[in-house]
């Protein structure tokens, strides 16, 4: 089995490579480090130092698009949401919701430009972290605008379509695609995160076959993980 964790929040390089090298001698096999919209704009050198020093120790990296439009998940705030209100979810009521949607043309450009960059650190495989759409304390509702009207005339699902396109882009730049779901975490599952399961079906965990990798984000879950 192997075993992942996260790591974020530290930007300065010879921290991150003591970390990282205390990680590897913990028993860690796998690190997904966070590449945000503001990375994407200030630290591309510093994240692929990251991801190098990472790999230095012999671990993989995974690469996490860390809220990078309110798409994905991650407590942080997206730049994108806020200057692009054309490229933002639909409430049913018709209002704007701070979010964008994975369904309009202009953000998955956006996206397409965040994966190149993604791809340019060096990382092992693109973590795709919990695509969804928004929601407050109250609901999680579909988007209601016209992209996402038309796939549902269409009978395709939103999220699923997206990210069946955004992993379309790594793989066909050589790239590896993790994909991970709300629904494993609201299940209480451990398991969540599938190497090299290439196919996007469906946003359900349970149809994935071979769960492979274990999560855990804490050395006390690795604890627990290898009994
Ligand atoms: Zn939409």
């Amino acid at each position: 089995m192997l075993v992942a964790t996260s790591y974020f929040g530290n930007r300065i390089i010879r921290h991150v490579g003591a970390d990282v090298r205390k990680l590897r001698h913990e028993g860690f096999d796998i690190v997904v480090h966070t590449f945000s919209e503001g990375d994407l704009r200030f630290y591309r050198k510093t994240v692929r130092d990251i991801v190098d020093v990472t790999k230095e120790t012999g671990m993989h990296v995974w690469i996490d698009p860390w809220g990078v439009g309110g798409v994905f998940g991650g407590e942080t705030f997206s730049d994108a949401a806020l200057h692009h209100q054309d490229w933002l979810q639909v409430a049913a009521d018709g209002n704007k919701l701070p979010a964008c949607c994975p369904s309009n043309p202009g953000f998955q450009g956006f996206m397409c430009d965040w994966t190149d960059a993604a791809l340019e650190t060096g990382a092992d495989a693109v973590f795709w972290d919990e695509p969804h759409f928004y929601s407050d304390e109250n609901q999680r509702a579909p988007c209601h605008c016209k992209y996402c009207r038309d796939l549902a005339e269409q009978g395709k699902p939103a999220i699923g379509t997206f990210l069946r396109d955004v992993c379309d882009r790594v793989q066909s730049r050589g790239g590896q695609n993790v994909k991970s779901t709300i629904a494993a975490g609201q299940l209480g599952i451990d398991v969540i995160a599938i190497w090299g399961f290439d196919a996007c079906e469906s946003m359900s965990f349970l149809s994935c076959e071979r769960p492979r990798i274990a999560w855990a984000a804490f050395l006390k879950g690795i604890a627990q993980l290898r009994g």
